[in-house]
């Protein structure tokens, strides 16, 4: 009698159980956007190899400076404020984590937000897609991080662009130079080994703006200003190593980066084909050879337009 009792119960339990306890496809697509309009993606999810290698634990989303970041689920913020200097926000979701950086936060820890609830701006300052803005957003259980993108829509959808837009145009040619009418002169003679443009840097792997051209010289190649200017700039830098830059007026300047050592001084002022340096393979570099620049009012153009 009580055994048939309870198999009449327990039937609609069990029944009732399933129904609540949603398939693992629904699951997995159950975030919704941080950004309006929906972003594209700048650099996926790597997976890192091990707790402390590289790897990108998150997606950086195309965003301008200043746009409003959501939430992309309902949840608690967990945190709020500065990591290493760059400000993040996390979003606690019954045990996932979503992470929002760099972002002004508009929240503090402790405030119960909603699925698309105002958590702060973007900012540029320790964005990963620096000198441009983007959203890092991640996703963490317990200490594993995943792929947000999984909770958001298809990877299959998934077309990385440039958070750096087209590339520039050319500016129109200033006159400059004594060696081509109109045009700078090669600040050393060799090949063109990676032009300018977007590639897959060869020492972080990101995808990135190739902000000058390579030329494949041995180290100790003397370098040439490739016009009459001024050296406004010497010294190091992490990434471009031993640099020299040179202002040649109207909004141009022209920089000569990975010097074997420090090239001409500040305050100097040179002519076209003056030596201000020395091809070396200091800072982010992976061999000898000359990247050169050409800055036109900030940005940087593609400098054989103008050789
Ligand atoms: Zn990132
Ligand atoms: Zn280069």
């Amino acid at each position: 009698m009580n055994t048939h009792r309870l198999r009449l119960v327990a039937l609609p339990v069990m029944a009732a159980a399933a129904a609540l306890s949603p398939p693992a496809a629904a699951e997995e697509s159950s975030w919704s956007w941080p950004l309006e309009p929906r972003p594209s993606i700048v650099r996926a999810y790597e997976a890192p190899t091990g707790p402390y290698a590289a790897g990108h634990r998150g997606v950086d989303l195309a965003a301008a400076p200043g746009a409003i970041v959501r939430a992309v689920d309902g949840g608690v913020v967990a945190f709020a404020g500065r990591v290493a200097g760059v400000e993040v926000v996390s979003v606690d979701h019954d045990g996932v984590r979503s992470t929002y950086q760099p972002v002004g936060a508009d929240v503090v820890k402790g405030d119960r937000v909603a699925r698309g609830a105002v958590l702060g701006r973007v900012l540029l300052a320790g964005g990963h897609c620096f000198p441009v803005a983007c959203l890092h957003l991640g996703r963490r259980h317990g200490r594993a991080y995943a792929d947000p993108l999984a909770l958001l829509g298809r990877a299959a959808a998934v077309r990385l662009v440039t958070p750096y837009g087209p590339p520039p145009v050319p500016p129109p040619t200033p006159a400059l130079g004594r060696g081509t009418p109109g045009g700078l002169v090669h600040p050393v003679d060799g090949p063109i080994s990676s032009p300018f443009g977007m590639r897959v840097h060869p020492v972080t792997g990101e995808l990135r703006l190739h902000d000058g051209t390579d030329f494949a010289v041995p180290c100790g190649t003397p370098v040439r200003s490739a016009a009459a200017g001024r050296v406004v700039g010497s010294g190091y830098d992490p990434a471009y190593g031993n640099r020299v830059v040179v202002e040649h007026g109207g909004g141009l300047s022209t920089t000569y980066n990975h010097l074997i050592r420090p090239g001409t001084a500040a305050g100097t002022s040179v002519e076209a084909g003056t030596v201000v340096g020395s091809v070396g393979s200091t800072g982010f570099s992976t061999g000898c050879h000359l990247h050169f620049m050409v800055v036109d009012e900030g940005h940087p153009v593609d400098p054989t337009s103008m050789l």
